[in-house]
């Protein structure tokens, strides 16, 4: 079993694996640590012939605030923890970056939502931005009654996160509302879009969401598996894959443009004051060279 700082991992009945991001105080914020703890715990419940279903939560009020923008843990990947082959973390230009944001948000959400055993994300209170690509990575979502989804991207002028499920997840034209107007999401809205599978009162989120898994672990594994395999294959087969390489790009495109017309890879002015003020910080001992990199570095939404 991997130690996990940021995690916890439980098994609550037999033959389900519970995954629990664990840093309530930043709202389960996803920095470097957390991205790659929560690839080793999914690694390990796949190969774990004891486990059929994965549940991914969240401790404390909220499920996940998104991407940490703490600088001092979303520095590039480590080579020895990459999960690819892209390398060149600290290439010059955008080489990078890019290495940096294809890995941690784009293959990494991607193997995810790949993991051949059932997923099920339990989400309560706030899922924001790149907390959406969690959730939409699983294959089920169970929801408590207050549960609240929200896009914020636009506002620091990118097109989305970098896992861009918004059209499958909503359909063409809400998701286009969901984006453009970066407004909240309730549960109930969510599920009339084909988001949620159910609905739960709060206090009851993390039982009836493993009574569910149960249900399903009690099945065959290699069936679930096999089904899996063929729903994700047919989302492929329309088009999935490709319309998120595009989305993935022109994400990219957005944080090019943001170093040249701002200088740094997202706008933050919209951001909460402390977090600008941290990510003003960092920009200003960049430039006195008082630490690596090209404005920007490290920050990856
Ligand atoms: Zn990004």
């Amino acid at each position: 079993m991997p130690e996990f700082s940021q995690l916890l991992y439980e098994t609550p009945v037999p033959r389900v694996a519970r995954i629990v991001m664990n840093r309530p105080e930043r709202r389960n914020a996803q920095g470097r640590t957390m991205t790659y703890e929560l690839d080793a715990a999914i690694r390990h419940a796949c190969h774990d012939d004891g486990v059929n279903v994965i549940i991914l939560a969240g401790a404390g009020p909220h499920f996940s605030a998104g991407h940490d923008l703490d600088l001092s843990d979303n520095s590039m990947p480590d080579v020895q923890q990459s999960i690819g082959l892209w390398g060149q973390y600290t290439g010059p230009g955008w080489e990078g970056h890019y290495a940096r944001e294809r890995e941690t948000y784009f293959d990494l959400t991607e193997r995810w939502r790949n993991a051949p055993k059932p997923t099920i994300a339990e989400v309560q209170g706030a899922c924001v931005a790149g907390g959406l690509m969690l959730a939409w990575a699983c294959d089920l979502i169970v929801a408590s009654d207050d549960a609240r989804f929200r896009d914020t991207t636009i506002d620091m002028a990118i097109p989305g996160a970098e896992f861009f499920h918004h059209p499958i997840e909503l359909g063409a034209r809400k998701a286009k509302e969901f984006l453009f107007g970066g407004d909240w999401l309730t549960a109930q809205e969510a599920a009339n879009c084909g988001m949620i599978n159910r609905i739960v009162p709060r206090a009851e989120l993390p039982a009836e969401t493993i009574k569910l898994a149960e249900r399903i672990a009690a099945k065959d594994r290699f069936a679930l598996k096999l089904a899996k395999e063929a729903i994700n294959a047919a989302q492929d087969a329309a088009g999935r894959r490709q319309a998120l390489s595009t989305a993935f790009h022109l994400h990219q495109i957005g944080h090019l443009h943001n170093l040249l017309a701002r200088d740094f890879m997202i706008a933050y002015e919209s951001l909460d004051p402390a977090v600008r003020r941290m990510i003003e910080e960092h920009v200003r001992r960049q430039r006195e060279g008082r630490i690596e990199g090209g404005p920007g570095d490290s920050v990856g939404k």
